[in-house]
């Protein structure tokens, strides 16, 4: 597949013993943010709180960079510990910290690479601590352009077209209209639940939020539908929150919980304290996080991914209308996945039919580059992946894909493979076909590019088949698909399969889109030169 994006990745970390382990912060920001590095590639950046810092404006810092999280990291891996990385710890240190990458999911890779300005954590200023707070999101907000209408209307000079930026000045309209008045006439800082409640209760989509304050407290929000993945854990040294479990694990945190959607979390000294904004709604996880986004390695809302992606493998294998034909051709067969996350699906699948799997296809990392234009994707997608010859000549080939968006890249794949002497090419993905678009988060295509939405749901495969130039497709069923995930088919998000968004204003947006009517741009400013964005930025 490999024609969508993932979205963003965020990890939030707080000390329960700064005094002894401050220094180690920046180096379990980066540990854990490195493991989220397949979510987005575009940016990196943390903010950290010292309140050890006599300088007001440094207690509360942010630092970030276009590009990847080695990127941002860089003074921490010199040779021995050089004044440069010693300058480094000294400047990240602290009692807490939150970090962000990013794939912008609007506008064009390139207008986002070119605004370092977009880049998260987002940090609002304020005079007092209550109100200065650093700001990470993973997500989509489906009704962005209302809120952004909204919000210019009631004369904000907004300053990107990011989701944080509405959200960091919602969260603090609502700080100010909440902050309580004490006996002495002075403002103290407002119930933090009745605050994230009110601007919870704003936004409609996908979102997970992240926010470092100046006086102490690490706060996280899920939406109340559950949409991408977010886990929390603990050890004795640490609190952690971040979109995968991975990143805790490598952080040494080892008890871990999915968060609940709608909740609200709150971090700080006293340890935490968490309460459910929305108890009872109903959850829509984003079944695609577990068919394709998150690493193998993972465990989303309880299940471990590799095991689902095995399980979708084994219902293929199951299912396969040429099941017959291919027990009788055993000896002729080999399942191949499409590196890297068809693996663990091939792995089910071969496991099932009895039949060898092999990596005949390998993939070059070597080949990123922005797509552009659809030349780019063609091109960028032909040096992606090689194929070894030995592993396929002469044989029946039966390519594992997670799922199948233009078409593009599995043409492509089946040009190679039987280029390379195959003497048949069956195509079989563990996604569903995928009919409609995504609002929540993930770069998906639109109605016109996606493959499956050109033809009638049941003759789809076969005109899909001519198009690839494979010998058959065949997609696993919805019902086999929510089956093989296991966390029951009224808690996932199968709006890309369906037409039918959790949300109303995921609805809106599909609607808009299937009468053609425009997206709103959400494209940066395009002038914004590259020079101006290539050295850290430090706030
Ligand atoms: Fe995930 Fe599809 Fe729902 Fe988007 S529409 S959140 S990709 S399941």
């Amino acid at each position: 597949m490999k024609e969508v994006r993932e979205e963003c990745g965020i990890v939030g970390i707080y000390l329960k013993n700064p005094e002894k382990n401050r220094q180690k912060l920046p180096t379990l920001l980066y540990l854990a943010l490195k493991e989220l590095q397949h979510r987005g590639q575009e940016s990196a950046g943390i903010s950290t709180l010292n309140l050890h810092d006599t300088n007001y404006e440094r207690k509360l810092k942010v630092l970030k960079k276009v590009g990847r999280v080695d990127d941002l990291f860089k003074p921490l891996f010199k040779p021995k510990l050089s004044e440069e990385t010693k300058e480094f710890i000294k400047n990240y240190q602290g009692k807490a910290g939150i970090g962000h990458v990013r794939y912008a999911t609007a506008g064009s890779p390139t207008d986002y690479y070119h605004r370092l300005e977009e880049a998260q954590p987002f940090l609002r200023r304020h005079g007092r601590a209550v109100k200065r707070f650093a700001i990470a999101f993973n997500g989509n907000l489906a009704n962005y352009d209302i809120l952004e209408d909204q919000m210019k209307q009631e004369g904000y000079d907004l300053e990107t077209h990011v989701d944080t930026e509405i959200i960091m000045h919602l969260l603090s309209l609502e700080l100010n209209k909440k902050m309580i008045v004490d006996n002495l006439g002075k403002k103290q800082k407002p119930n933090m639940f009745e605050v994230s409640e009110e601007v919870m209760k704003k936004l409609d989509g996908a979102y997970n939020v992240i926010s470092l304050f100046a006086d102490g407290d690490l706060i996280s929000w899920r939406d109340p539908f559950g949409l991408r993945p977010l886990v929390w854990g603990e050890n004795s040294e640490m609190f952690g929150i971040a979109s995968e479990s991975v990143a805790l694990t490598k952080i040494g945190i080892e008890n871990f919980f999915p968060v609940e959607p709608g909740s609200c979390m709150i971090f700080n000294s006293k340890g935490l304290e968490s309460k459910v904004l929305f108890p009872g709604h109903k959850k829509a996880h984003c079944n695609f996080e577990l068919v394709y986004f998150a690493r193998a390695d993972s465990v989303i809302e309880g299940v471990s991914v590799n095991k689902v992606r095995e399980n979708l493998g084994k219902e293929l294998a199951k299912t396969d209308p040429l099941r017959d034909y291919i027990q009788k051709n055993k000896e002729l067969c080999v399942v191949v996945p499409v590196p890297d996350t068809a693996i663990s699906a091939a792995e089910g699948y071969a496991e099932e039919a009895n039949i060898r799997w092999t990596m005949a296809i390998k993939k070059n990392e070597a080949s990123r580059g922005f797509i552009n234009k659809p030349e780019d994707r063609a091109r960028i997608m032909h040096q992606k992946y090689s194929i070894i010859e030995e592993k396929i000549k002469n044989k029946i080939a039966i390519i594992i894909e997670d799922s199948i968006y233009r078409g593009e890249t599995t043409k492509i794949i089946v040009e190679k493979i039987k280029k390379a002497g195959a003497k048949e090419v069956h195509i079989r993905s563990t996604q569903p076909q995928i009919r409609h678009p995504c609002f929540y988060g993930i770069d998906s295509p639109t109605y016109e590019e996606l493959i499956a939405a050109k033809f009638e749901e049941k003759e789809a495969p076969e005109k899909i088949a001519q198009y690839c130039g494979a010998d058959s497709i065949f997609f696993l069923s919805i019902e086999n698909h929510a089956k093989s995930i296991g966390i029951g088919s009224e808690n996932i998000c199968r709006a890309c399969l369906t037409g039918t968004y959790p949300t109303l204003h995921g609805n809106r947006l599909a609607e808009k889109a299937r009468k053609n009517v425009p997206e709103r741009t959400r494209t940066s400013d395009p002038t914004v030169s590259a020079k101006d964005v290539t050295k850290n930025d430090e706030i």
